[in-house]
């Protein structure tokens, strides 16, 4: 799971003109866009979990189906429990479900 950041020239209903927007996007879906003139932000309702959900059955896919029926039972569990089950995996795999939740987490603060 991946956050960017992107700044584009978009038109602001406020400031009503084109103004320099930053587009925040969680993979390749968009979660915010702010103006940086007048701060109006406005958030897209993202499914934060559906979205790692997307993106995590796709890298796992090819395990056996018991931690994919586990993950479809208990997806909030799943995913608290995801790091002792990755432990033996590639540094890599572990950096990135760390890195997700870290996403998540912020995500559902706000
Ligand atoms: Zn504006």
């Amino acid at each position: 799971m991946k956050e960017s950041k992107v700044e584009s020239y978009l038109h602001c209903t406020k400031c009503k003109e084109e103004t320099p927007h930053i587009i925040i996007y969680i993979n390749n879906e968009i979660k915010s866009v702010e103006c940086e003139t007048c701060q109006q932000k406005q958030e897209i309702e993202l499914n934060i979990i559906k979205e790692f959900y997307k993106e995590l059955y796709n890298r796992i896919s090819t395990k056996p189906s018991r931690i994919t029926q586990e993950y479809k039972q208990d997806l909030n569990h799943f995913i608290l429990s995801i790091p002792k089950r990755v432990i033996r995996k590639p540094y890599s795999a572990v950096k990135y479900i760390n890195s997700s939740r870290k996403i998540i987490k912020n995500y559902k603060k706000k």
